[in-house]
């Protein structure tokens, strides 16, 4: 193994899990790997065919992904080859079906489409393992559910004895119920059930990223805004490396795009909207190094198997935390120091009902509105941002980690005991029913119709704390709930914001002398 390890791929050690995965395949057991992005899954099917001298097919949903892996293996002198959906290789083909390739890639279409006896063909002169890549695609839960690999399980079915390994890098176990052979389940059961996998052995790597600095900073839609992001990004384009630019609408795709390709910077765009070769080519373009920056949308998903991606910044809140960690997670593949910038703006955060309305059952909606409530935490946060990630995707023993902007030196402490206690007093007074932009009308002394309408205007607190914007104020309250001295509570996708228990006791220490301060670090919005 070790020796196939060098010879092929140049390598003198498997990294974490690689070698246990492959023992198992050899021993033709079933396998689950759930590993981030650029740890190295797809060496876990391509050293077994080696080793003994079959076939590995391989189902991959992207086109373009499978020619880039077919051209790289075949410059290692590996055989390979790939069958798309559509076209019609017969030579392709005929070659498979006698076991010459070590590495036969295809589309999940293709591989339902090809009629059994070509699986006997190849069976008889032996498949190593069948491989089912960005296996999340099963799950209707995951986000990027495609109909057709529900199919797969048909294979199943033709190929019992052989062993079936599914590799995906969505790491949550946080998505919602599903119904699967009877049982409810999450993603990971999903793809078992879904592709009938016969006691797998499952392998879950660490999601911490090491190389890659996370920094999230507001920011408001303006021509200034996109003047400082142009200089930002021919900052990171001067050296080597690319950058991925996501935006959340194909509008602010297309402005961005344009704004870089005036400033001379190699843009490319990719969203849901192009035709499917414009989309493939503008990757592949990527892919080359013939682009600098890709301005794109989650279009831009699956198989960006990039090395030397620099930089992924988020134009907008995404639509979850496991988006965002998939979508940040495409840089620094190749193991160097990268960035994850994350620019937010209050608007998006109304965004969620929106998603909400793509929801087909009460708890998907559910579902949906967590995985947002997740990422709009993570835009406001003024911990450490790794902790809070790993802590997410269910990563325990985690420390501050010294490489985002909250560890890192940007960060600002100050006493905020006077502000917290004008905040939490103003909810209280409001009598809790409201969400937080009641209050904070009133303490900045608005005498708009419903303030008048509630008697607010009357209440001592009304007009002190005009000295803060409401953006400033909001973000106090993001520092407060996450510390617990706020609660929030969401009816019918209407947050209401309450004091706490723990909010209740600082009051009543704040009204007397011996008070400790309140120490809170400050986001960027709170820092003019
Ligand atoms: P994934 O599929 O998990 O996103 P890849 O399989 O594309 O990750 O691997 C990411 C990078 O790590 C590739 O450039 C690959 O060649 C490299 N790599 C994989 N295994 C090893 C290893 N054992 N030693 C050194 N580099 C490795
Ligand atoms: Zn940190």
């Amino acid at each position: 193994m070790e020796l196939v390890l060098k010879k092929y791929f140049g390598y003198s050690q498997f990294r974490p899990y690689q070698k246990e995965i492959i023992l198992k395949i050899l021993d033709g057991q079933d396998c689950l790997v759930v590993m981030a992005t650029g740890s190295g899954k797809s060496l876990c099917y391509q050293v077994p065919p080696l080793v003994r001298g079959k076939t590995a097919i391989v189902i991959s949903p992207l086109l373009s992904l499978m020619q880039d892996q077919v051209m790289s293996l075949k410059q290692r002198g590996i055989k390979a080859d790939y069958l798309g959906s559509t076209q019609i290789n017969r030579a392709v083909q005929s070659e498979a079906e006698s076991g010459s390739f070590d590495v036969l890639y295809m589309t999940p279409e293709k591989a339902c489409l090809l009629p059994s006896r070509f699986w006997i063909k190849l069976l008889s002169v032996g498949i190593c393992l069948l491989a089912v890549d960005e296996a999340h695609c099963i799950s209707e839960w995951g986000h990027d559910f495609r109909k057709e690999y529900k199919q797969l399980y048909t294979l199943r079915g033709l190929l019992p004895s052989v062993p079936f390994v599914a590799l995906t890098a969505t790491a949550t176990e946080k998505y919602a119920l599903s119904f699967c052979q009877g049982l409810f389940s999450w993603v990971r059961n999903d793809i078992i059930c879904s592709l009938n996998m016969n006691d797998p052995y499952i392998a879950i790597g660490s999601f911490d990223r090491q190389n890659l600095f996370y920094g999230a900073k507001s920011f408001s839609r303006s021509q200034s805004f996109l003047d400082e992001l142009v200089t930002e990004v021919s900052k990171y384009s001067a050296n080597a490396g690319s950058t991925i630019i996501y935006c959340t609408t194909v509008k602010d795709a297309e402005q961005i795009c344009e704004s870089l390709r005036n400033a001379g910077i190699k843009s490319g765009i990719y969203h849901g909207q192009m035709s499917s070769k414009a989309r493939e080519e503008s990757h592949r373009s990527f892919i080359r190094d013939e682009l600098q920056v890709m301005v794109a949308t989650v279009a831009f998903g699956m198989g960006i198997d990039k090395p030397n991606i620099r930089c992924v910044i988020h134009y907008g809140c995404p639509k979850s935390l496991e988006t965002y960690y998939q979508e940040s997670g495409r840089c620094g593949r190749d193991g160097l120091t990268s960035i994850c910038w994350l620019y937010y703006s209050r608007s998006d955060f109304a965004k969620v009902d929106f998603y909400c309305a793509e929801a087909q059952s009460e708890n998907q909606r559910k579902a949906i509105m967590e995985s947002f409530r997740a990422a709009e935490k993570y835009c406001m946060l003024a911990a450490c941002r790794r902790k809070f990630l790993l802590q997410y995707f269910g990563e325990r023993n985690t420390n501050d980690c010294g490489n985002c902007d909250n560890c890192s030196g940007c960060k600002r402490e100050r006493d905020l005991s006077r502000e917290s206690f004008l905040l939490l007093s103003c909810i209280r007074s409001c009598g809790g029913r409201w969400g937080l932009n009641m209050p904070i009308d009133v303490l900045r002394g608005s005498h708009s119709r419903k303030i008048l309408d509630n008697n607010f205007d009357k209440l001592p607190l009304h007009g002190l704390g005009k000295d803060y914007s409401a953006t400033w104020w909001k973000a106090l309250a993001a520092l407060l709930l996450a510390d617990d001295y706020l609660k929030d509570n969401i009816q019918d996708s209407y947050r209401l914001v309450s004091v706490s228990l723990r909010g209740l006791q600082f009051l009543r220490s704040a009204s007397t002398v011996h008070q400790t301060p309140l120490v809170l670090a400050l986001t960027s919005e709170m820092i003019d």
